[in-house]
């Protein structure tokens, strides 16, 4: 494990052109957790490179769900800390570029989210575009694929995101998504025992579809290895402080150990 781990952090390891500072733009945590699910949270950090200048976003906007799923890598950490199991995630804003979309799309490098508005990105050049991939995308895409494929043994994917309470100045009645498509034993366990514990309003596919474009990452890692894997959506209101986090955690970790105990058992009786 040391080796496997020494591999990505010599790899991801990039330098900042501008203060000389290096950093992961992704980032493996507790590697050598051995329970057989691989979490990941793109959308964890609201780092901006300093090169980038913020992006010219104003302060409201720079602490907004525009920049990153508030709360979501603090869960995703506990979750990780409870269950001992690998957790992957971004150290670069979602607006730097985002780790959940075809990197290339539009949507991948914003000029507006929801009621914000990025100027740093609106005539970003093809070139800057490029860098920024291959700078703070491929890192952390890179670090999930040679994780999954020097651990064959994992065998559950799992993405923790947050989404805004209002959207578009409405409210999303909903407090726990899970996201999947067509039959998924996973998501079916899951929502099974997230709706007998009762605390939240939890809704399959809210507070948004799986649409191809916002579910790239499971897509991309997941599906493609026929791994059982699912999104969690957690609404941002719930998850703000230390102790509401660590909560949600804990809430969260048991149905989710049981889910994946369940899928596991399957598999090896199929
Ligand atoms: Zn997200």
């Amino acid at each position: 494990m040391d080796q496997i781990q020494n591999s990505f952090l010599s790899k991801q390891n990039i330098v900042n052109p501008v203060t000389g500072e290096q950093f992961f733009p992704a980032e493996l945590i507790n590697p050598r957790g051995d329970f057989p699910l691989l979490l990941v949270c793109e959308h964890a950090s609201d780092n901006i490179p300093s090169e980038l200048n913020d992006l010219g976003v104003s302060p409201e906007t720079r602490k907004s769900h525009a920049v990153y799923d508030i709360g979501a890598k603090e869960v995703a950490i506990e979750i990780s800390r409870i269950l001992n199991c690998p957790l992957i995630i971004s150290n670069v804003s979602r607006i730097v570029i985002d780790c959940n979309r075809d990197p290339y799309s539009p949507a991948a490098i914003p000029s507006k989210s929801e009621v914000h508005f990025i100027p740093g990105n609106k005539f970003i050049t093809r070139e800057e575009h490029h860098r920024r991939v291959e700078a703070y995308f491929n890192p952390f895409h890179g670090l999930v694929e040679e994780y999954l494929n020097d651990n064959p043994w994992i065998n559950s994917f799992i993405a923790i995101h947050s989404f805004t309470p209002v959207f578009y100045g409405v409210d999303r009645h909903v407090d726990l998504g899970v996201l999947f498509e067509g039959e998924n034993m996973l998501a079916e366990y899951m929502l099974q025992m997230l709706i007998e514990i009762g605390t939240f309003r939890v809704v399959p596919n809210e507070p948004y579809k799986p649409d191809p474009k916002v579910v790239h990452t499971v897509k991309r890692h997941a599906a493609a290895r026929n791994l059982p894997h699912l999104m969690v959506e957690i609404r941002n209101s719930l998850i703000r402080t230390e102790t509401n986090q660590q909560r949600m955690g804990r809430l969260l970790a048991e149905p989710i150990r049981k889910s994946v105990e369940m899928v596991s058992q399957q598999m090896n009786s199929a």
